[in-house]
């Protein structure tokens, strides 16, 4: 017992001071991307789930699900977040989140590499590195289901996932308990540039671009400024810190963008190093908060 104990922590230490490797988010994420199409309701994505779930049982964390019934343009469709839950003890939380599912194309293949790939990966290698280490506040890890929207963009088609959880946090408190929550999109582009999101958090924003200054990082996080809706958005109308980390320009003029363009070869394991070492000392900072 005494033993298995020792061998236990020796593992964890040795897996924390691995820490986050781009090289294994990047994996991930071919992996995810593999399954072909991940649409909201399709067998892609519940596939895709089943590989989510499978490697989180290795992380010494709380797995659970937000299942709910969307409805969309497209009709009633069955979606779940995944959420993972590294256990503190301090009563507060930090989020980190990402969308998994791919935007519906009827006229061509769209395999999504950055565009969810990239934050379901992401995510996976942060839950890789979080299960090595102790915690003082509790870590949630959320992949959301149905970002993207079925028809045109609005307040009702989109964000389906970030919003349901949100009204459920907000339900039972977790929101209140919240830190910050640091949402993630489109982060493996190899051209990294990481623009200043105004419907962000201006406190967690500075943090998160001090963390990259300190960490010799500052060249992909752009002084310049951009305004985008994203999965941040339901829990900041809450009143909770939110961030959304996004690099909105992808290819020329963005032209990789929901197009069969998006493929895994616009990605490099460096960009998942930078965005996973800043986001890694961003929560060891906040935790000390
Ligand atoms: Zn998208």
């Amino acid at each position: 017992m005494h033993c298995k104990k020792a061998i236990l922590i020796l593992w964890a230490t040795a897996a924390a001071a691995a820490g986050f490797s781009g090289a294994s988010a990047l994996k991930f994420t071919a992996d995810a991307v593999a399954f072909g199409p991940r649409t909201p309701g399709s067998g892609a994505l519940g596939e895709l789930r089943e590989y989510i779930r499978s490697n989180l049982k290795q992380c010494r964390c709380e797995v659970s699900e937000d299942a709910f019934t969307a409805r969309t343009p497209a009709g009633p469709i069955s979606m779940r977040n995944i959420i993972a839950r590294f256990p503190g003890n301090s009563g507060r939380a930090i989020a980190v989140t990402g969308h998994y599912d791919t935007k519906v194309f009827r006229d061509f293949r769209f395999v999504g590499a950055n565009d969810a790939g990239s934050s379901t990966g992401f995510l996976l290698e942060l839950a890789r590195v979080l299960a090595g280490a102790p915690r003082k506040d509790d870590v949630y890890l959320v992949w959301f289901d149905g970002e993207e929207a079925f028809g045109e963009w609005s307040a009702t088609d989109g964000l389906y996932g970030s919003r349901h959880l949100a009204a459920r946090w907000a339900a039972d408190g977790t929101a209140r308990r919240l830190k910050a929550l640091i949402n993630v999109d489109m982060i493996g582009d190899r051209d990294l540039a990481i623009a200043k999101d105004s419907l962000s958090s201006p406190v967690i924003g500075r943090l998160v671009w001090q963390v990259a200054s300190d960490l010799g990082y500052g060249r992909h996080f752009l002084n310049q400024g951009t305004a985008v809706e994203d999965d941040h958005i339901p829990f900041a109308r809450l009143g909770v810190p939110a961030l959304d980390l996004i690099d909105f320009d992808y290819g020329p003029d963005n032209s990789w963008w929901h197009t069969e363009e998006d493929t895994m070869d616009k990605l490099s394991a460096s960009s998942f190093q930078v965005v996973g070492d800043v986001v890694l000392e961003t929560i060891r900072r906040l935790e000390r908060q």
